[in-house]
C-alpha cells in the first residue's frame, strides 16, 4: 500500500496539472498532497488508508453523500443501454427529458426551461449569451452589462472569471473588465460603519448599486448575478432586507436577475433552492453541482418564461439559437440527477439540511464563538463560517504571513475532519453533505474546538 501511495504521489507531482494549487510547491512536493480513494456517507478514505469526514462535500457537492448504490446502478444502467446521444436539433433521451421536467417542477415559480450544461462555469456563460441575446431581440443593443459583487464566485472561464469577484482568480490571465462590473459584497462583518445596522447596510449596498447604475447608464445594464449566499468569497449570509432592497433597484432599471445557486440548489440552505429562502424572483438560476450531488458533471441555466418568451421571438426571427455543447444534457449525468432528485425526496434531505444545519451552526457558535481570535461564526443551512481576527473589537486580521485558517484546516485533517480554509481572508469554512447527523455534527465542532486550540 504504501509503495502504491508513494508511486502514485510520483506521478501526480510529475503529470497532473491541478486546479487551484500553487504549481511550484506541489510540483517540488513542498505542499500537502492526498489520494482520494473511497467514499461512503459522509466519510472518505484515503489511499493510506486515513478515513476523514468531509465536512466540505467535496466542493459542497456531494450533498446525498458518498457511496449511494441508487445513483451508481442508474449511471451504469444508462450507460449500459444508451451512453451518449447529442440534444442538439430537438434530440433528447429520455433521462435528459424526465430530468428537465423534475427541475421545473422543484423550481421556484415562474421558471419555465432548463439549458444543460457540464459545469457551474459553463452555465454561467450560458447565461450572459442569453442574456445579451434577449437584449439583442428586444432592440436593446446597448444594454448588455453585467454586475456581479466583490468576493462573488461565478466560475473560471473567461467571462466568468471576470464575474468571480476574487482576486485569486483575475492575478495575471487578462480576463476581459468589460462590460463587467462589481459591487459592494453584502459583507456586514466588514461593514464600513461598525454603527450601521443590517437593514441600514443592507440599504447602504442597494445605494451603491443605484449609484453604479445610474453612472453607467441604465440603459447599459442589463443583469445583475449573485449567490442568495457568498459561498467561496467567505460563506457569508446576506444581511436583513438585502434582497428585497436590490431587487427593488433592478427592477426599476429593467435590470435582469440571475441566481447563481451552483451550491445552494436542491437543498443546501433547507429549501429547495436558495431563492426560496431568501425571497428571491430570479429571471435566470444557475444549477450545478447538488443536481447530481457530483457524481456525474451537470449544470444548467433554468430559464424564467419572462426570458424563455423573448429567445423564442429570437429564433422565430433569427433561426435555431447558435449554442451548444456536445456533452449538453448527457444522458449518464441525467440519470444520476434523476436518481440524486429521488434520493433527495426519500431521504428528507432538504429538511435535513434546515434542522441539522441549525442545530450544527449553534453548537459551533457555543463551542469557539467566543475564542479570542474568532471574530465571527455566521453562516444558514448547512453552510458555516468562522472568521479569524487577530483583535476581536478591532477585527483586524492577523498579518498574512500568519493567516491561521489554514493551520487549523491542517490541525482539524489531523485530528480527521475536513473543513475549507476559504481563498479570501483567513475564514475556515464547512458545507457537509446534506445527510449529516447530530452526531456527525458534534464530531465536526469538538474537533473544530480542538484544533483552534492547538493553533491558537
Ligand atoms: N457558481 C458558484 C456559486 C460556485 O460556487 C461555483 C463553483 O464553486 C461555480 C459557479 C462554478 O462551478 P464549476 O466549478 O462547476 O465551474
Amino acid at each position: 500500500m504504501l509503495e502504491r501511495s508513494n508511486e502514485l504521489t510520483a506521478w501526480d507531482r510529475d503529470h497532473f496539472f491541478h486546479p487551484s494549487t500553487h504549481m511550484g510547491m506541489h510540483a517540488r512536493g513542498e505542499s500537502a498532497s492526498r489520494v482520494i480513494a473511497g467514499g461512503e456517507g459522509v466519510y472518505i478514505t484515503d489511499i493510506a488508508g486515513k478515513r476523514s469526514l468531509d465536512a466540505f462535500a467535496g466542493l459542497y457537492c456531494v450533498n446525498v453523500g458518498y457511496g449511494r448504490q441508487k445513483i451508481a446502478e442508474a449511471i451504469a444502467e444508462q450507460a449500459k443501454n444508451l451512453a451518449y446521444y447529442h440534444a442538439y436539433v430537438g434530440h433528447g433521451t429520455e433521462a435528459s427529458i424526465r430530468l428537465s421536467k423534475m427541475i421545473i417542477e422543484r423550481a421556484p415559480e415562474g421558471m419555465s426551461r432548463v439549458y444543460f450544461g457540464l459545469s457551474g462555469s459553463d452555465a454561467n456563460e450560458t447565461n450572459i449569451k442569453l442574456i445579451w441575446y434577449y437584449n439583442n431581440v428586444l432592440g436593446r443593443p446597448e444594454k448588455k452589462k453585467i454586475i456581479s459583487r466583490w468576493r462573488g464566485y461565478h466560475g473560471s472561464g473567461v467571462m466568468t472569471g471576470s464575474l468571480t469577484g476574487l482576486h485569486l482568480f483575475h492575478n495575471a490571465f487578462d480576463l476581459p473588465r468589460a462590460p463587467i462590473l462589481h459591487t459592494e459584497a453584502p459583507y456586514y462583518f466588514r461593514r464600513p460603519d461598525r454603527t450601521m445596522s443590517e437593514e441600514q447596510f443592507s440599504q447602504f449596498c442597494a445605494d451603491k448599486l443605484e449609484e453604479m447604475i445610474l453612472a453607467e447608464g441604465p440603459d447599459t445594464i442589463a443583469a445583475f448575478i449573485g449567490e442568495p449566499i457568498l459561498g467561496t468569497g467567505g460563506i457569508v449570509p446576506p444581511p436583513k432586507g438585502y434582497w428585497q432592497k436590490i431587487q427593488a433597484v433592478l427592477q426599476k432599471y429593467d435590470v435582469l436577475i440571475v441566481a447563481d445557486e451552483v451550491v445552494t440548489g436542491f437543498g443546501r440552505l433547507g429549501t429547495m433552492f436558495g431563492c426560496d429562502h431568501y425571497g428571491i424572483k430570479p429571471d435566470l438560476i444557475t444549477i450545478a453541482k447538488g443536481l447530481t450531488s457530483a457524481y456525474a458533471p451537470l449544470s444548467g441555466s433554468i430559464v424564467s418564461d419572462k426570458v424563455w418568451q423573448v429567445l423564442v421571438k429570437g429564433s422565430d426571427e433569427l433561426g435555431a439559437i447558435g449554442h451548444g455543447w456536445t456533452y449538453s444534457a448527457h444522458p449518464i449525468s441525467a440519470a444520476a440527477g434523476i436518481a440524486n432528485l429521488e434520493l433527495i425526496d426519500e431521504l428528507g434531505i432538504v429538511e435535513n439540511a434546515g434542522s441539522t444545519g441549525a442545530y450544527f451552526r449553534a453548537e459551533l457558535q457555543k463551542a469557539v464563538g467566543d475564542h479570542a481570535h474568532v471574530g465571527e461564526v455566521r453562516g444558514d443551512g448547512l453552510m458555516a463560517a468562522v472568521e479569524f481576527v487577530e483583535d476581536r473589537d478591532d477585527r483586524i486580521f492577523f498579518d498574512p504571513g500568519r493567516k491561521v485558517g489554514p493551520q487549523v484546516a491542517a490541525a482539524l485533517a489531523e485530528r480527521g475532519v475536513i473543513g475549507r480554509a476559504m481563498p479570501q481572508g483567513d475564514i475556515l469554512g464547512f458545507a457537509p453533505p446534506l445527510c449529516l447527523t447530530r452526531e456527525q455534527a458534534d464530531i465536526v465542532v469538538n474537533a473544530t474546538q480542538d484544533a483552534i486550540r492547538t493553533v491558537l
